[in-house]
């Protein structure tokens, strides 16, 4: 049995969605992905309940900055950075009293300044919530979801989604919105993808939670993706959504189980990467 830890040459193990706080776990988690063979991960940025409402942008994504510089300061792993107003903001200004499409907005054209100016380099998670919502707040909220892919289409920045669960009409919904706007499909990264999305081809990018489950059905299916553990580090709720090593560890199983493991380590853990956010993981600049 092969471990990719002891293959010679250098090797990409990409977590594609991490949150980290300084309230959580945070560098510790990092190092637990670290110590099981993690090199790359995708750091989102996090909603912060005791952000005030106004200037809220600027305060949680200078804190997802922060705490890269943080993680690349602490640990050998390359950070990847993502911000965006998350879904459910929409109904935090709503309580607080704000316009949510204009705070949402500039939210957006915020992440979009960042991401021009080299500093971040995909804007999410945006889009919907997960679970159903009042017929008025879902067109204002998918407004919202499809101004972020405009801009992103302006600026040819990679978008990361989170929506409610979507099966293939879902998936070709967004593969119309990207090509009404003018961006390639493929810059669109569908954040926690289900294990039967890959019954179906979408031009969508399918990231996946790290289950064993979905690992195979991802591998069998032929198709492009990435793994990820949507990682909380909730200080209440450890190792919430999966553990932060669970991407490694599904590494060596993949490299225990597939005869042809190299090739499908490089394509999810860097071949997509680069093709979807233009990084190359293997080669940090
Ligand atoms: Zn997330």
């Amino acid at each position: 049995m092969s471990s990719p830890m002891n293959l010679p040459g250098a090797r990409s193990v990409f977590d594609n969605h991490v949150h980290l706080t300084p309230r959580g776990e945070n560098v510790k988690a990092v190092l637990r992905f670290q110590s099981k063979g993690g090199t790359a991960i995708n750091l989102i940025s996090l909603p912060d309940m005791e952000a005030p409402p106004s200037g809220y942008y600027e305060t949680v994504y200078s804190k997802t900055l922060d705490m890269a510089n943080r993680v690349r300061a602490e640990t050998t792993v390359k950070v990847m950075v993502s911000v965006g107003p998350y879904p459910l903001d929409y109904y935090m200004f709503q309580k607080a009293g704000l316009d949510p499409e204009d705070m949402m907005r500039r939210g957006i054209d915020m992440a979009a300044e960042l991401f021009l100016d080299h500093r971040v380099n995909a804007m999410g998670e945006l889009g919907r919530p997960h679970f159903p919502v009042e017929p008025e707040d879902l067109r204002k909220i998918t407004g919202i979801m499809e101004y972020a892919i405009e801009v992103a289409s302006d600026i040819d920045c990679p978008l990361i989604l989170h929506t409610e669960d979507l099966g293939q009409s879902g998936f070709s919904e967004l593969e119309h919105m990207a090509s009404r706007h003018g961006i390639a499909p493929y810059r669109i990264v569908k954040h926690h993808a289900l294990g039967a999305d890959f019954k179906f081809q979408s031009m969508i990018t399918k990231s996946t939670l790290a289950t064993r489950d979905n690992v195979h059905r991802a591998i069998e299916s032929g198709q492009d993706f990435m793994l990820e553990t949507d990682f909380v580090d909730d200080p209440g709720k450890p190792d919430k959504v999966i553990p932060p090593d669970s991407v490694p560890r599904r590494a060596i199983m993949i490299a225990q189980q597939y005869e042809d493991w190299e090739r499908i380590f490089s394509r999810c853990f860097e071949e997509v990467p680069r093709k979807v956010y233009g990084i190359d993981l293997l080669n940090p600049d």
